[in-house]
C-alpha cells in the first residue's frame, strides 16, 4: 500500500510534548480539531458557547479528503454506518431536465482517491465527533461563549497569547492554554479581535446570493412518483440554471430527501450577511417558477413552516491565521461558498494537520506556521475554486451557457475538462487527492527550511 495511505502512519504518531489546548466552538471543525489534538495526546478543553451542541442544517458531503481524515482518527467506520455512498453524479438543466453528464463514483473514488465519496445528516456527523471527542477524553464546555481574547500581549511577546475571556451562566473569567484554536465559525470574534489588534480590516462581503435547504422525510412524498423516483437512487443531482442551482441526493438509507438550491439574492437580503433565518415556502415557489416540473414537485413538499435560509458570504483571504499561540481554523479562517462541498472538508484538513504538525515538533510556533503553510494556500485555493464555479453553474441562457453545456457533454465522454469544477478531474486532483497530513509529516523538514521556519 502506498505509505500515503498507510493510515497507521498517522495515526500512531504522538504529539512530541502534550499541551493544554483549548479549542473554541464545537461545529464539525472544533469537534474534529479536539478529536485528533486529543487523540495524539494534549489535554482537550472545548468551548461552545450554545447550551447544547446539536446540529440543525441538512445534508453535507464528505469527500475523499475528509473521509480520509476520519479514518485515521478511528470515526469513519462509525460515519459510514449513517452515510449514503452516490453512485453517481447527473449535471441537467434547469428548464427542461435535460441530462447533460452523468459522473460515475463508485468504485471509481474510492480507488482512486484511496478513500470514500460519501453524504450524510449533519446532525448524525455532528453527534459521531462529539461522542468520539467525549470518549477520548475531551472535555466539553457548553455554554462558554469566548468574548475576548488578551490584546494586551498581541504584538509584543507572541508567545504570551493564550488567555481567553470567557462568559459561562453571566460570569466573565480569564481561561488559559498553551494552545489556543479557534474554529468558532465564520462570524469568529477570535479573528475579529486578531485583526483589530493587528490592524488589519476584518471583512465578509456579501456574495449576493443565498441558499435554501430541506429535508423531505419519506412519508411526505411517498404519493409522489416522481419525487420518490429520486428518493430511492444513490444518485447525487445538480440543476444548473439562470441565477441559481440546485443540489439534491437521499440521506440516512433513503428516508429522507436533501435538497440544497443556491439563487441569487435581491437587495435586501444581501444586507442579512452573517446567520441563517427561515424563508417562506411561497418565495421559493416564486423564484424557481420557470424551473422543471421535479424542482416544482420538490418544493411543493416544503412544509409550511418553510425553509432553512443562508446568506452566502465570500472571505477575502486573510494576512495570516496565526497570532503567537493562537491559531484560527475552520470557516473562521477560510469560510468558502459551498459549491465545491469544501468547508467541513478542509476544517477536517485543519484538525488532521494540526495534529501532525505538534508530531513533528514541539516548538508551538514551529507547529503553527507549519501547520498555515500547509493550509492556508491550499484553502485559498479552494476558496476562489467554489466562488468561480458559482459563476459557472448559475449562467443565464445564452452563448455562454451553450459553449459550458458543451464542454459539459464532452468532458462525460473523456475530452477536455468540465467546467463544472466539482466534477472537474484536475480540480477533484486537488481536492481529494492531496493528503496535508502526509505533507506535514513527510515534508516537515524541507518545509520548514523552504518557509525559513528553524526546527526544533
Ligand atoms: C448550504 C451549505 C452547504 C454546505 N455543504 C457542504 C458540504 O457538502 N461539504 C462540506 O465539506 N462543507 C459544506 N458546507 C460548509 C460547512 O457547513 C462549513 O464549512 C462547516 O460546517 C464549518 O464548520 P466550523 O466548525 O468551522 O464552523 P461552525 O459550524 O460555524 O461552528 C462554529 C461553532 O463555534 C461556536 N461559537 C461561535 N462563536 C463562539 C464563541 N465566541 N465562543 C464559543 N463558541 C463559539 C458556534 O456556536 C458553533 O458551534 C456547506 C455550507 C452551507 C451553508
Amino acid at each position: 500500500m502506498d505509505e500515503k495511505h498507510n493510515d497507521s502512519t498517522f495515526s500512531e504518531r504522538r504529539a512530541s510534548r502534550p499541551y493544554s489546548i483549548i479549542v473554541v466552538g464545537a461545529g464539525i471543525g472544533g469537534l474534529a480539531i479536539g478529536l485528533c489534538m486529543r487523540k495524539t495526546g494534549h489535554d482537550v478543553r472545548i468551548l461552545e458557547r450554545r447550551h447544547e451542541i446539536t446540529e440543525v442544517g441538512a445534508g453535507i458531503q464528505i469527500p475523499p479528503n475528509a473521509s480520509r481524515i476520519l479514518r485515521r482518527f478511528g470515526v469513519l467506520g462509525e460515519v459510514m454506518k449513517y452515510a449514503t455512498v452516490l453512485e453517481r453524479n447527473s449535471l441537467r438543466r434547469w428548464k427542461d431536465d435535460e441530462e447533460l453528464g452523468s459522473v460515475p463514483l463508485v468504485p471509481d473514488i474510492e480507488e482512486n482517491f484511496g478513500a470514500p465519496l460519501a453524504v450524510i445528516h449533519r446532525a448524525d456527523l455532528q453527534r459521531i465527533l462529539l461522542d468520539a471527542a467525549i470518549d477520548c477524553g475531551c472535555k466539553i464546555l457548553e455554554d462558554h461563549e469566548v468574548v475576548d481574547i488578551d490584546k494586551k500581549f498581541l504584538p509584543l511577546t507572541p508567545s504570551s497569547v493564550r488567555r481567553l475571556l470567557v462568559r459561562s451562566r453571566g460570569v466573565k473569567t480569564w481561561m488559559s492554554a498553551d494552545v489556543i484554536l479557534a474554529a468558532d465559525g465564520m462570524n469568529s470574534i477570535v479573528r475579529r479581535k486578531m485583526a483589530i489588534a493587528s490592524g488589519h480590516d476584518d471583512q465578509l462581503v456579501p456574495a449576493g446570493e443565498l441558499a435554501y435547504r430541506f429535508l423531505l422525510p419519506r412519508e411526505a412524498i411517498e404519493h409522489d412518483e416522481k419525487a420518490m423516483a429520486l428518493l430511492s437512487k444513490n444518485h447525487g443531482m445538480r440543476y444548473m440554471g439562470p441565477g441559481g442551482h440546485i443540489m439534491a441526493y437521499p440521506l440516512r438509507n433513503n428516508t429522507l430527501y436533501n435538497v440544497v438550491l443556491v439563487r441569487k439574492a435581491e437587495s435586501e437580503q444581501l444586507q442579512k450577511i452573517t446567520w441563517t433565518t427561515r424563508a417562506k415556502k411561497e418565495d421559493i415557489i416564486k423564484y424557481y417558477r420557470g424551473w422543471c416540473p421535479i424542482i416544482h414537485a420538490l418544493i411543493s413538499h416544503v412544509p409550511g413552516s418553510g425553509a432553512l435560509e443562508t446568506p452566502m458570504n465570500n472571505m477575502p483571504p486573510l494576512p495570516t491565521w496565526v497570532k503567537g499561540h493562537i491559531a484560527l481554523a475552520g470557516d473562521a479562517c477560510h469560510y468558502m461558498l459551498p459549491y465545491v462541498a469544501q468547508g467541513a472538508a478542509n476544517a477536517l484538513e485543519d484538525a488532521g494537520t494540526l495534529a501532525m504538525a505538534f508530531t513533528c515538533t514541539d516548538r508551538i510556533e514551529l507547529a503553527l506556521e507549519l501547520y498555515q503553510f500547509i493550509r492556508k494556500h491550499r484553502s485559498e485555493w479552494i476558496q476562489a475554486s467554489a466562488t468561480s464555479n458559482g459563476y459557472t453553474l448559475h449562467l443565464p441562457d445564452g452563448e455562454e451557457q451553450r459553449r459550458r453545456d458543451d464542454s459539459i457533454r464532452a468532458a462525460n465522454i473523456g475530452s477536455g475538462t468540465n467546467p463544472d469544477k466539482w466534477n472537474d478531474k484536475k480540480t477533484r486532483e486537488f481536492m481529494w487527492h492531496v493528503d496535508v497530513m502526509a505533507e506535514t509529516v513527510n515534508e516537515f523538514e524541507s518545509l520548514a527550511r523552504e518557509a525559513g521556519l528553524k526546527k526544533t
